[in-house]
């Protein structure tokens, strides 16, 4: 099964990635991690990635795409691939079905994750993260036992710098403004399904199942 994933910020979509990708066995594309991953091994395309993700800017559409079809010829995907992160431009999703078209890897369902935005500045400003093991808490919702520090490995939490009210309204517009028209489009196509993300986890869990045609 292909299968493409969406959510906006704080929508838990790294959560809900990793149980898609354990449960079907199929490969995670991940532009962010590729980016990240080439960043790292100081590449040509990692070099030109990091110019934009350090501005905060999205890679330009013809860097993404081509590394995106230079992953899929390198990789094996005969079992299917979960898209997260990409397309994340209306142009890329375009470019992205050229590519794929009349092949097995045309997407076969697209997962919209949505969550209301007083629930999500909620999760977002009260999340806490450990300087040292990167476990993530929330002050409400998940709270370490040992308060300000790390019940894994007692290191210092601390709060993302963007994982405020103001950042999060400028991420969220910024996420909406490129995902609506890549939704309309795919639901002209008739793949979109949402899930609530507004849910625990476990529910979420249940019904992105049910979506993906595994509702026992
Ligand atoms: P992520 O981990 O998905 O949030 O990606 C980290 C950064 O990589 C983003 O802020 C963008 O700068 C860049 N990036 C990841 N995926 C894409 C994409 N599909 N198109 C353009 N830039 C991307």
């Amino acid at each position: 099964m292909n299968i493409l994933i969406m959510g906006g910020p704080g929508a838990g979509k790294g959560t809900v990635s990793s149980k898609i990708v354990n449960q079907f066995k199929i490969l995670h594309i991940s532009t962010g991690d590729i980016f990240r991953s080439e960043i790292s091994l100081q590449t040509e395309l990692g070099l030109t990635a990091k110019k934009y993700i350090d501005q905060g800017l999205l890679v330009p559409d013809e860097v993404t795409n081509a590394m995106v079809k230079s992953f899929l010829e390198k990789q094996d995907i005969s079992n299917g691939y979960l898209l997260d992160g990409y397309p994340r431009t209306l142009a890329q999703a375009e470019a992205f079905d050229k590519l794929v078209k009349g092949t097995d890897l045309e997407i076969d369902k697209v997962v919209a994750l949505e969550i209301p935005f007083d629930v999500l500045s909620s999760r977002i400003t009260g999340r806490r993260l450990c300087k040292s093991c990167g476990a993530i808490y929330h002050i409400t919702y998940s709270p370490s036992k040992k308060e300000a520090d790390c019940e894994k490995c007692d290191g210092v939490l601390y709060q993302r710098k963007d994982d405020t009210l103001e950042s999060l309204e400028v991420r969220l517009e910024e996420y909406s403004k490129n995902a609506n028209p890549i939704l309309t489009y795919y639901s002209s196509k008739g793949l979109v399904s949402t899930v609530d993300a507004n849910q625990s986890l476990e529910t979420v869990w249940k019904e992105t199942l049910i979506v993906l045609g595994e509702n026992k």
